[in-house]
């Protein structure tokens, strides 16, 4: 019997285990059930793939993730891994196939559908073999409400009772606490060992700029950063996904939209053609991503404000899997704290302060003057941890201000309109009467003899906006559902009485770009030595052939970080190209003739 270690060099091609992998890994080879938190990206898939080649039988994995079951089957064929898939999308011929080498004992792996467990011919199949190991991957799905899968997993619970000789490893990217214990309970693991991984994803840059014009701001990111990389752009809406998609294509990207207002078919095309190509941007709601494991995805941007600092890091985390650098990179303004804050109205009591309290969170990651890193990882329960130079705020410190006086200036405009009419006014019409501009819409209502008409001369229009996101973020003003009207709060006498100073982070005047050397680090063939560019490019031609050939992704042929190795490199053997991280026993086998070839050419 091979070791974990045997394996993961000799099947996988992998020097060492990534943190936290090795135990969980010979905890559940001893037979110990367990309850894996590890971010997205962190490398769970090799805590039950490798158990399952480790112990005797087959690893039984369920997901709900289907339409992906194809591509992690052929990832691991590649590597010389016997894996099969039953779900909704095969025929009975295709499932009978799958059923009998179960049988036969010629799989390691075989994935489920969660609701195929349900049904009790599988429950059968499966009890006529031998498991080695039950995975219950996006185990989250057990705990939310409402959640499509959750009455299939809820059944997973039965697993313990039908096979209690099999060790079972649940895994999630999800946090909490109370999402961690839910899972434990109803998959009826109390027995089980957790393992927290640590969240940080060090590779990836976290960058949160001032937005002005998104939509230029979006393209000089690409155009200046990542230009022809593979990467994701979330927007909040359908109608902003589209028009964002065709805007990129307008000005030469190659991006496609994805929503769940398209019909499924043009979904599936367009997450199968982000999977197989490179460089392809999708620009995309929330519904985009979950088990996305392409590992060559370079950037993550935000055009809207996520709901909740767990969705972004959720969302940011599909870039830069492979561990190369990736751009988490986020437009934010006082559109989107307007926005949201107005979305806050809707929904029960109970329901309306969690949301508050998600947005709280991310709203001070936004503003923040210290490293986002440090912030994001006490977020997750990490606290203590060192800047870490490689966010914006890190890179370039902003400064902190005494905005106590500015911020009194915003609030007694609020005030006064209130007391003086009961309309109702915007963020445009308080900034017009600070600044003293004598407006259509100011004069109409005769707001230039209020008192404080032209009292805010000493900033400019763009800084008093950030002013009052500020002012909104920090929960010193609200925004009133129906108009946008704002209004102030319980906290906002404090600061008219002088009781309260207001701390505010002056914006950077332009937004911030990336140092021209960072911005290099992320291009896939930069920081290669000069003599071994064009080599990556040449295996780079090369994995792309192959790949078109046997219908494949791309990666799953070889990883961007293991080309660039083997360009470096240069072996000249097969020994020689053995020793590359992420060339196994397999695919040495099966492209090693080859890759020399293409280095000799
Ligand atoms: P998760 O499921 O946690 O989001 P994956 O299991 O998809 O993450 O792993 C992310 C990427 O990291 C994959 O491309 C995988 O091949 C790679 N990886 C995982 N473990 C290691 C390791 N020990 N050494 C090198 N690469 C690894
Ligand atoms: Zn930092």
């Amino acid at each position: 019997m091979d070791t974990p270690t045997e394996v993961l060099h000799r099947v996988f091609g992998y020097d060492s285990f990534r943190a936290g992998q090795q135990e969980i890994i010979e905890h559940v080879v001893a037979g110990g059930d367990a309850l894996v938190l590890m971010p997205t990206g962190g490398g769970k898939s090799l805590c039950y793939q490798i158990p399952a080649l480790v112990r005797p039988g087959v690893g039984v994995v369920v997901s709900p993730l289907i339409a992906l079951m194809q591509d992690q089957v052929d990832a691991l064929t590649a590597l010389g891994v016997r894996a099969g898939f039953l779900n909704s999308t095969q025929d009975f011929a295709e499932r009978q196939q799958v059923e009998s080498a179960f049988l036969a004992g010629e799989l390691d792996l075989l994935y489920l559908a969660p609701e195929r467990l349900r049904v009790e011919a599988t429950v059968r199949l499966l009890a006529k073999g031998e498991i080695s190991v039950f995975a219950i991957d996006e185990a989250h799905c057990v705990s939310q409400w409402g959640h499509d899968f959750r009455p299939d997993y809820l059944a997973l619970s039965e697993l313990r009772e039908l096979w209690p000789e099999v060790p079972r490893i649940a895994l999630t990217a999800t946090a909490t606490p109370a999402t961690h214990a839910e899972i434990s309970s109803r998959l009826g693991l109390d027995g089980a060992r957790h393992f927290v991984a640590s969240f940080d994803r060090p590779n990836i840059q976290y960058r949160i700029a001032p937005k002005s014009e998104p939509k230029r701001q979006l393209l000089e990111f690409l155009r200046t950063e990542h230009q022809g990389d593979a990467g994701i752009v979330y927007c909040m809406s359908r109608a902003s996904v589209e028009k964002i998609a065709a805007f990129l294509v307008d000005n030469g990207v190659d991006a496609v939209p994805y929503h769940a207002g398209l019909d499924s078919r043009t979904r599936a095309a367009h997450q199968a053609q982000f999977l197989r190509e490179e460089g392809l941007v999708v620009v995309a709601t929330i519904a985009f991503g979950m088990g996305i494991d392409k590992p060559d995805v370079r950037f993550v941007a935000h055009l809207d404000l996520p709901k909740s600092v767990e969705g972004y890091y959720q969302e940011t985390g599909r870039a830069g899997r492979d561990g190369l650098p990736a751009t988490a990179w986020m437009a934010y303004g006082l559109q989107d704290v307007v926005q949201q804050r107005k979305l806050l109205t809707e929904g029960d009591e109970a329901h309306r302060r969690r949301q508050a309290l998600h947005l709280d969170a991310m709203l001070a990651l936004c503003e923040t003057v210290g490293c986002r890193r440090v912030m994001l990882l006490d977020y997750f329960g990490q606290q203590g941890s060192e800047p870490c130079g490689n966010c914006d705020t890190c890179q370039a410190p902003p400064e902190s201000w005494d905005g106590t006086v500015p911020a009194q200036k915003v609030l007694s405009a609020v005030l006064r309109l209130k007391r003086e009419r009961r309309q109702k006014f915007g963020v445009g019409q308080i900034v017009d009467i600070l600044l003293g501009k004598q407006t259509a819409k100011v004069l109409q209502h005769g707001h230039e003899s209020l008192t404080v008409f032209g009292v805010g001369t000493e900033l400019g229009n763009a800084e008093w906006h950030g002013v009052v996101r500020q002012l909104l973020a920090q929960g010193l003003l609200a925004v009133e559902a129906d108009y946008g009207a704002l209004v102030l709060t319980d906290a906002s006498g404090d600061v008219l009485r002088g009781q309260r100073q207001v701390p505010l982070r002056r914006d950077a005047p332009r937004p911030l770009r990336a140092k021209t050397a960072a911005a290099a680090k992320s291009r896939p063939a930069a920081e290669l030595p000069q003599e071994a560019a064009p080599v990556f490019e040449r295996l780079r031609a090369w994995r792309a052939a192959t790949a078109k050939e046997q219908g494949v992704p791309a990666y799953v042929i070889f990883h961007d970080s293991t080309l660039r190795e083997i360009a470096t490199l240069a072996p000249s053997t097969l020994e020689e190209l053995a020793t590359v991280n992420g060339v196994g026993e397999n695919k040495l086998a099966k492209y090693g003739e080859q890759v020399l070839e293409a280095l000799t050419a």
